[in-house]
């Protein structure tokens, strides 16, 4: 059987047939580092950058916790997301709460989460 003959890729770089260049090599690595990152694995990856500029950006147009009227700094989900994105990004499930209410907040969803079990 004849050797199939190298091809040229993309970059100008001459290939083996068969055989991935040093530079689609790099895109796959590229490609799968952005799959791992984008990849919904756990609850903890949707605090990332996006959440932090989302947040600041809902602070600035509702800066005062919805219980006392004092400086906000939590965008809290109303209903917990647990993990659930679409929960997660609803901004009509967030409310700005104060250190203070986001930490009874919090409380309040943990005592509701244990009576409902
Ligand atoms: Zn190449
Ligand atoms: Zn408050």
């Amino acid at each position: 059987m004849p050797r199939k003959p190298p091809r040229l890729c993309a970059c100008g770089h001459r290939v083996a047939s068969g055989v991935r260049c040093p530079c689609e090599q790099k895109r796959d690595r590229e490609r799968k580092a952005r799959f791992d990152k984008t990849r919904p694995s756990s609850s903890a990856r949707g605090y990332t950058g996006t959440w932090e500029k989302a947040r600041a950006t809902y602070l600035r147009r509702h800066p005062l916790c919805v219980v006392c009227g004092a400086r906000a700094s939590v965008v809290d989900h109303i209903t917990p997301h647990k993990g659930d994105q679409a929960l997660f990004w609803d901004q009509g499930n967030w409310q700005s709460l104060c250190q203070h209410h986001h930490n009874s907040a919090k409380q309040r969803q943990e005592r509701r989460t244990v009576q409902e079990t």
